[in-house]
């Protein structure tokens, strides 16, 4: 197989959280472009539907799977959803998120337990029922996405909740890469930056110096990590599984 090869998804069934908008849109197509059907799972229904529609352009199927990551029971009729539909998973892009930014002393329970719910136990039970399926077809990719949140504390915005569970989410990457190995399904994360969707920028008035703090002066694109999620999915990545992909334009190197 020549590396390029590495890219081609041709026939693999994917699904993807969060894939209605934002980063999850951009991964949708990049997969779909590379040839592998797309389940588009989100709690906008509405907006999965005109994403998996754009995809069926692309001449793959693709359908949309209204589910709240962060409920056992809606993840497990939506993996009954896929399996009825295509058949098997290959690969999980486990990417639903949200960020509260709510100074810790004025953070509700609620809300703590919310980010924690989505953010955190979303990726667990998404990542649990990709796992099973996989796990008894010997072999398959789950990636998480995380955040350079898990890494280090952004400012000006208060963002503990957001910042503890993408902590965690690299950790449970590397646990189930561990616990996992022995059967073939590979298990990694990427840890973006600042990128350009609807979670960053309606934050007008700190997006100068989030640009200011990144090294290349400027927020990343969707578009700018859909070849590493391609990569983490696929033949290329054989060997990576626990590993976390800082996407970040060297903001946490400085
Ligand atoms: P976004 O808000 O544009 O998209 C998030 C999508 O997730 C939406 O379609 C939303 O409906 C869906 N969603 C929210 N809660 C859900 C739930 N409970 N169940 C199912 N779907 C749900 O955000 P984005 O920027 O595309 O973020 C995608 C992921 O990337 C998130 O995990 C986010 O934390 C992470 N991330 C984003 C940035 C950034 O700068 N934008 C940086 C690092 C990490």
């Amino acid at each position: 197989m020549g590396t390029l090869d590495s890219f081609n998804l041709t026939g693999k069934k994917a699904f993807i959280t969060g894939g209605a908008r934002g980063i999850g849109k951009s991964v949708a197509r990049a997969f779909a472009e590379a040839g592998a059907d797309v389940a588009i799972v989100d709690t906008d229904l509405r907006a999965a539907e005109e994403t998996a529609a754009e995809l069926e352009t692309l001449g793959i199927r693709s359908i949309a799977v209204r589910t709240d990551v962060s409920d056992p029971a809606d993840v497990d009729r939506m993996v009954e959803t896929i399996l009825d539909e295509f058949g098997t998973i290959d690969i999980a892009f486990n990417n639903a998120g949200i960020c509260v930014n709510e100074k810790a002393e004025d953070m509700s329970f609620e809300t703590w337990k919310r980010v924690i719910d989505i953010n955190l136990t979303g990726i667990f039970l998404t990542a649990r029922a990709a796992g099973r399926v996989m796990i008894k077809n010997g072999g398959g990719s789950i990636i998480n996405t995380a955040s350079m949140s898990g890494h280090i504390v952004n400012v000006p915005q208060p963002q503990c909740a957001y910042n503890a569970s993408k902590a965690a989410v690299i950790l449970l990457t590397k646990s189930l890469a561990v616990e996992w190995a022995p059967y073939n399904v590979r298990v990694n994360c990427v840890s973006p930056g600042y990128i350009g969707t609807e979670m960053t920028l309606k934050a007008v008035d700190w997006i100068p110096t989030w640009e200011s703090l990144t090294p290349m002066n400027r927020m990343g694109k969707p578009e700018e990590l859909t070849a590493a999620i391609v990569y983490l999915a696929g033949y290329g990545a054989s060997f990576t599984t626990g590993t976390d992909l800082v996407i970040d334009g060297a903001f946490t190197c400085a």
